[in-house]
C-alpha cells in the first residue's frame, strides 16, 4: 500500500490549483483522477474571471421567476423532469437561501472571496507560463430591450454597493466596444477591469505540467472509498489498490458529495449542467465575453473560435446531453450574430452547486486530515487560486487570507 502526504482527489482547476500550491509548499502530493485531468467541467466553461459574479444564484427574484423560468422551453433554466424528485431536498434549500436576508449574507460573503481574483490569476499565470492567455479588456451584459436594461442597471447598483466597478453603456457605446454585435435596442453593462482566459483548456494543462516538472504524481484511478484509520486517511481505488495519506484534499467538483459522506458529512451538493457550442473561426467576433443576460448564456472569443456556453439545467450527472439545451444556445447565437453556420462542437459540464451558491471550502466535521474544496458552482475558475490559499492555511493550521466561516461546512 502507498504511503504519502498528501493526496487530492479530483484534478479539475480546484484540485490542480491545490496540489501546485502545496509542491510550491514543499509538500509531496499525489493526484487521484480517472481522467485526464483538467478535462472536465473546468475545461468548457466561459472562461470569464468574474469578480463581479458577487450575487448567488438564489435571490428574492429568482423566486419570483422561479416557475416561468423552470417550465418554460425557452427559459435560460430547466430541469430534468425525471430528476424532480430527488432535486426536492436541494430546491428547498435553495428556496431558503433566496429569502432577503439570507441571500444578502450569501452575496456578501462570496463578494469576499472574489475579491482580488484577477491580481490572484495574474500572479498563478505568471508562475505557470500561461500570462497570454489571460485577458484584461472586460467583460459586458447585453439586455435587449429597454426592460431589461433598466431592470439591469438596479442590478449593477446592487453590485456597486458591494464594491464592484461598473458602467452603464448605451447602443453607441456598446457598438465602439463590438462593433460586429446585432442589438438594435437595450443596452448593456460593462466590467472594464475583468479578466478571462482565451483558452480555459490551456491554462489547465499548463498548470497540470507545472506540477509534473516539479516531480508529482498521478494515480489515473478513480476513488471508490474514503476512510479514517489509525494509519492516516485511506484512499481506496477502482484497481482494488490503496493509499494511505496524512491528509486528503477532496475536490472533485461535482462529484464530492458521496466522499464527505462517507466520513459523516452529509452537504447538498447538486450539479447545474451546463453547455457549450463553438464556432471555429480565424477573426474573433467579439473582444471580450458578451453575456446575454436573459438567455444565461456568454458568447467567449476564444483562440480560433467563438464559445457560446452557459444555461442552467438541474438534473443531476447523467453525461446525457439534452438537445433543447443546445437549441437555446443556438437559437440564442444566432439573435447576436445571425450568418453563424452549424457549431463544430457540443459539450456538457457539471458545475459543482451548494443552495447558498457559497462553495465548502473547510477541514471535515471532524478535523483538518480531511478537507473540503468543492461546490464552486459557477465561478469555480474565478476562486480556483484563493481556494488553494485557504486549503494550505486549513492544512498549516496558519492565519487564512480572509475570515472562512461563511465556507465552513458546520453550516449544514
Ligand atoms: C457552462 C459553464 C460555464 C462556466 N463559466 C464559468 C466562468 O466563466 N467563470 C468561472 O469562474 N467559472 C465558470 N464555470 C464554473 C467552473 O467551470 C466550475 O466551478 C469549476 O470548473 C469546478 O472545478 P472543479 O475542479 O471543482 O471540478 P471539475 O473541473 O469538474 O473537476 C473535478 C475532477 O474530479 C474528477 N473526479 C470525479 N470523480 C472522481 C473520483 N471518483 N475519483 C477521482 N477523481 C474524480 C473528475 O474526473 C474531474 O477531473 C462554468 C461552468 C459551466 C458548466
Amino acid at each position: 500500500m502507498k504511503k504519502t502526504d498528501i493526496v487530492v482527489l479530483g484534478g479539475g482547476v480546484i484540485g490542480l490549483s491545490i496540489a501546485l500550491r502545496m509542491q510550491n509548499a514543499g509538500r509531496e502530493v499525489v493526484l487521484v483522477d480517472p481522467e485526464e485531468p483538467g478535462t472536465g467541467t473546468s475545461f468548457g466553461n466561459a472562461g470569464t474571471i468574474a469578480e463581479y459574479a458577487v450575487l448567488p444564484v438564489g435571490s428574492p427574484e429568482i423566486i419570483r421567476k422561479l416557475p416561468s423560468l423552470l417550465f418554460n422551453k425557452n427559459s435560460p433554466i430547466a430541469i430534468k423532469r425525471s430528476a424532480i424528485l430527488s432535486l426536492c431536498p436541494w430546491l428547498i434549500r435553495f428556496l431558503y437561501q433566496s429569502m432577503p436576508k439570507n441571500a444578502a449574507r450569501n452575496a456578501q460573503a462570496i463578494a469576499a472571496l472574489l475579491q482580488n481574483s484577477r491580481h490572484r490569476w495574474e500572479e498563478l499565470s505568471s508562475q505557470i507560463g500561461g500570462k497570454s492567455i489571460l485577458k484584461t479588456n472586460g467583460s459586458i451584459y447585453l439586455y435587449h430591450s429597454k426592460e431589461l436594461f433598466e431592470s439591469g442597471l438596479q442590478d449593477i447598483n446592487k453590485r456597486k454597493k458591494l464594491g464592484l466597478n461598473a458602467e452603464m453603456l448605451n447602443l453607441d457605446d456598446l457598438k465602439k466596444l463590438e462593433p460586429n454585435l446585432n442589438l438594435s435596442e437595450g443596452g448593456a453593462s460593462y466590467f472594464p477591469e475583468c479578466a478571462y482566459m482565451s483558452d480555459p483548456g490551456k491554462m489547465l494543462n499548463l498548470l497540470l505540467n507545472s506540477s509534473l516538472y516539479k516531480g508529482y504524481e498521478i494515480v489515473k484511478q478513480s476513488a471508490t472509498r474514503i476512510e479514517r484509520t489509525s494509519e492516516g486517511v485511506k484512499i481506496h481505488l477502482d484497481n482494488q489498490m490503496s493509499i494511505i495519506a496524512k491528509h486528503l484534499v477532496v475536490s472533485a467538483g461535482a462529484y464530492s458529495k458521496k466522499f464527505a459522506k462517507q466520513v459523516g458529512d452529509n452537504i447538498p451538493l447538486d450539479s447545474e449542467r451546463g453547455y457549450h457550442v463553438e464556432y471555429d473561426m480565424v477573426k474573433p467576433l467579439l473582444n471580450r465575453p458578451c453575456c446575454s443576460a436573459a438567455g444565461g448564456f456568454y458568447m467567449s472569443p476564444m483562440t480560433g473560435r467563438l464559445r457560446v456556453v452557459g444555461t442552467v439545467e438541474l438534473g443531476g450527472l447523467s453525461s446525457k446531453i439534452s438537445k433543447h439545451r443546445v437549441e437555446h444556445l443556438e437559437k440564442g447565437v444566432a439573435n447576436y450574430f445571425p450568418n453563424l453556420s452549424n457549431p463544430n462542437r457540443t459539450w456538457l459540464g457539471f458545475r459543482p452547486s451548494i443552495p447558498d451558491s457559497k462553495p465548502v471550502i473547510s477541514e471535515s466535521s471532524k478535523g483538518n486530515d480531511i478537507i473540503y474544496a468543492f461546490g464552486h458552482g459557477h465561478i469555480g475558475l474565478t476562486l480556483a487560486p484563493i481556494t488553494a490559499e485557504i486549503v494550505e492555511s486549513i492544512l498549516t493550521k496558519t492565519k487564512p487570507p480572509l475570515p472562512i466561516s461563511e465556507y465552513s461546512v458546520l453550516r449544514f
